[in-house]
């Protein structure tokens, strides 16, 4: 049941980390209005399985009055809330209690900092800041680390296999999929016979963009919001007629690829890149359902107009 709104408040971001499965970047359209919230949120009401709404990105403190007033119609839907944020304003400790006063003030539930290399490099942690900011303002808060893909071996049935496998909490998808993979040992697409993370028959969240598509994983959309209401969207799918989330729920990206004829050449690290890759190849074919073009690096978004 569907329990959880993530909003992509944009894609802008300050950052280009190598492990971004939304290609954001400083460069990124597609940011939320305030008229967009407004809208989500009436839809929103009308879903009475939700129970809290998310904002992340990209970065959803560059968009700082925005972010706030996306809380505040929250609150005021009864709804829990969390931010996602890189941490790039906590310049200093007190400097960061500025930044989240009112995060305490409206009640923030959740604060997730990225707290990794990726972010933030090795010498100077923004988040660790953040942290210690939001501790001392009472405000729930935890981190969120992803570190660079290593090989490892800490399973018994991948010992027995006498395989290695790839670690570090990376989803190779989107950019991590096109920058993070070449070093990597590739596996036969015949083991990608299920989606590991995502349960399309029964998604309990959807990522929503200011585009107005409704993502069940990054790149895969039930529709458009701005064309069909947020609630008959999600009232109206149907898991095994999408054309994209049928054929991963029947077998996964092995099934997606031979459901389409596409042969790709290369090596694929595990079931999101290949899935990535061969979704990529049929762009063209599912426009409405292979959406946004942004998360798949191709940054031909000038207006609100493009998806
Ligand atoms: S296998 Fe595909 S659908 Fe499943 S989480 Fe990975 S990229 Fe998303």
């Amino acid at each position: 049941m569907l329990n959880s709104i993530h909003f992509l408040l944009t894609y802008t971001c300050l950052y280009e980390c190598d492990h971004c499965f939304l290609y954001c970047n400083p460069r990124a359209k597609g940011t939320f209005t305030l008229e967009q919230l407004k809208t989500v949120f009436t839809e929103i009401e009308k879903i009475e399985s939700i129970k809290e709404v998310y904002f992340e990105g990209g970065e959803p403190f560059l968009f700082y009055p925005l972010l706030m007033e996306g809380i505040k119609m929250a609150k005021a839907t009864d709804l829990e809330t969390g931010i996602v944020s890189n941490a790039y304003w906590a310049t200093a400790v007190e400097d960061a209690e500025l930044w989240l006063r009112s995060c305490r003030e409206l009640k923030v539930d959740d604060l997730s900092l990225s707290d990794d290399e990726f972010h933030h490099g090795e010498d100077d942690n923004p988040a660790e800041r953040a942290l210690r900011a939001a501790q001392n303002l009472n405000i729930p808060v935890d981190t969120i680390c992803i570190e660079k893909p290593t090989l490892e071996v800490p399973s018994d049935l991948a010992q027995m296999k006498g395989e290695p496998i790839v670690g570090g909490g990376t989803r190779f998808k989107g950019r991590a999929a096109d920058k993070l993979t070449s070093d990597l040992p590739y596996r036969p697409v015949s083991e990608f016979t299920s989606c590991p993370y995502e349960d399309f028959e029964n998604p309990t969240r959807v990522h929503l963009d200011s585009f107005g598509n409704v993502q069940l994983c990054q790149g895969i959309s039930i529709g458009n919001m701005w064309e069909i209401p947020l609630s008959d969207l999600t009232k109206k799918y149907e898991p095994l007629n999408h054309p994209i989330a049928g054929p991963l729920i029947a077998g996964g990206p092995e099934r997606l690829a031979a459901s389409y004829s596409v042969n790709l050449k290369g090596g694929f690290v595990d079931e999101c890149h290949y899935c990535y890759e061969v979704r990529k190849a049929l762009l063209d074919k599912f426009p409405e359902y292979l959406a946004p073009k942004q998360v798949y690096g191709l940054e031909a978004l000038t207006s609100e107009s493009d998806k």
